[in-house]
């Protein structure tokens, strides 16, 4: 038998991608490729190129969660091709939010009569909640102004410095004027006295966060409604809160349910939290609950006709993944109270074991309280030598990713390391951590001073031609430039 083979190209008969002419060729980056790949070639070179991404697993500076189980990957899988706007066509979906939208109403005590269904939506995330809620209170206040024949030009929202980059961009994108109260040393969330005495007649919400992004530390928010209460009272406005609850939201409820925050308190119009963080769903949902129909202007709302019945739908985004929505209901149906509450306990324990552990180094000052998220956030005692910047480096070296960053406005000079405790970080490796974090002390004791460490303070102009203090720490962080993306606290690394 004659044996004929045609190779019409070696790596056809190689069939190998590392003996092909892909391994030495530089892949397409700024111009659309002419030719084609083969796919188990384009396969591994671009699985190849992502293992110099961290791992997820030990990113501590996330929220979001990165881990899930077996079951619901499959049913991720399954829907991974549903284009959740179609509603006619994937009724089931579009019922599984609704569902979900009920149930976080319900677990946030919405005033929803028996057979009134919740008014929320499923989002992208927070950030995309925010956008919605924002309006819906721009809106609103735009509406009350012009038939009081007022002026409704120049809207504001008041918040805490520590609010999360989400609420910059609302600002900046629908144009509200973000009115911050400042921090101060020790004091890292919105004082709600301070946030009372900025509002005015203009200020179409105070929005708290439940959670705060830097410590983890809730916000007084039942604090905040007594006094806006009061104020507006006094006044005759009508200024209502948000609460981002973003990573609080499924924290609180499990944990502190005696702690009123939510729509118990009157003034509090909408929520919103973020599916994928204690929600425990992989990147891309989150939430926006709003108190009842009165509180989303209906010019907002679009109606499309779904199975000949109306479902209303308020979101930014046209098409997007059903398999979120899936695995969010999935996540409530199996674990139920039941479980977010063991999951949420055991994030605290591990959050108080590594506390303690970092505590016994006798080096670091924790600043995250006992009561909020499960995280650490804490600050060197003394930071002459080496800086909480040096460490976050150092410890990359053991795999982990620990953000450093500096504190906002007026507590600049303090630069804090923080590990966010998700579900997957177990008592195992926080011991582990704790070890690591000692054993990078002692490394950058044993270094030789670094001559650009000091702790003074430098002064410099700010954009906006005032003045602000920075300390050299700082300073030095800005000329790294790698390191700038995971210390600044305004980037998604520590969102
Ligand atoms: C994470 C976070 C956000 C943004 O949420 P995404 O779901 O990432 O869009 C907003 N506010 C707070 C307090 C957060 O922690």
């Amino acid at each position: 038998m004659v044996v004929t083979t045609t190779i019409s190209d070696s790596d056809e008969h190689i069939r190998c991608a590392f003996a092909s002419r892909y391994a030495t060729s530089s892949l397409p980056r700024y111009k659309f490729p002419e030719g084609s790949m083969p796919k188990d070639v384009a396969y591994q070179v671009v699985k190849d190129e992502l293992l110099l991404d961290g791992n997820p697993r030990l990113n501590l500076a996330s929220f979001v969660t990165t881990w899930m189980e077996e079951e619901c990957d499959k049913l991720i899988m399954g829907s991974i091709n549903k284009n959740y706007v179609d509603m006619d066509e994937y009724p089931v979906t579009t019922e599984l939010q609704n569902r979900c939208v009920n149930m976080i109403a319900h677990l946030f005590n919405a005033p929803v009569g028996e057979h009134e269904t919740a008014v929320g939506v499923g989002t992208v995330g927070s950030s995309e909640a925010i956008m919605l809620a924002g309006l819906a209170f721009k809106r609103k206040w735009q509406a009350k102004r012009k038939a009081e024949g007022k002026p409704c030009d120049n809207p504001n929202i008041v918040t805490g410095a520590n609010v999360q980059v989400c609420w910059e961009k609302f600002a900046r994108y629908f144009e509200v004027e973000l009115k911050e109260v400042k921090l101060r040393e020790g004091y890292y969330v919105m004082d709600p006295a301070k946030a009372v005495e900025m509002v005015d007649e203009n200020t179409i919400c105070v929005a708290a966060i439940l959670g705060s992004t830097l410590t983890g530390e809730f916000e007084d928010v039942k604090h905040l409604n007594d006094l806006l209460t009061e104020k507006n009272n006094e006044t005759g406005w009508d200024i209502p809160i948000h609460v981002d609850a973003a990573s609080g939201g499924f924290i609180a409820p499990f944990l502190y349910p005696e702690l009123e925050w939510d729509f118990r308190l009157p003034l509090v119009k909408s929520i919103n939290v973020s599916g994928h963080k204690y929600g425990l769903v992989y990147a891309g949902i989150g939430w926006v609950v709003w108190r009842s129909k009165d509180d989303l202007p209906g010019e907002l709302v679009f109606h499309i006709n779904y199975l000949g019945s109306d479902q209303p739908t308020f979101t930014l985004n046209f098409s997007k993944g059903s398999s979120q929505i899936i695995a969010q209901y999935y996540q409530f149906i199996r674990l139920g109270f039941e479980g977010y509450k063991n999951i949420m306990q055991n994030c605290m324990e591990n959050a108080k074991l590594l506390k303690e552990g970092l505590d016994k180094t006798g080096r670091f000052e924790i600043i995250s309280k006992d009561v909020g998220v499960p995280l650490v956030t804490f600050s060197l005692k003394d930071s002459s030598k080496f800086t909480v910047f040096h460490i976050a480096e150092a410890l990359r070296k053991f795999g982990w990713i620990v953000p450093a960053y500096t504190m906002p406005a007026d507590a600049e000079h303090i630069s804090v390391l923080r590990v966010v405790i998700r579900e997957d970080f177990t008592h195992s490796l926080a011991q582990r951590l704790v070890s690591d974090f000692e054993k990078v002390i002692n490394e950058l004791d044993e270094l030789p001073p670094r001559a650009s460490v000091k702790t003074a303070h430098v002064t410099v102009d700010k954009e906006d031609g005032s003045q602000m203090k920075k300390n050299i720490v700082q300073t030095q962080r800005e000329i790294c430039s790698h390191w700038r993306s995971i210390a600044d606290k305004k980037t998604s690394s520590v969102c």
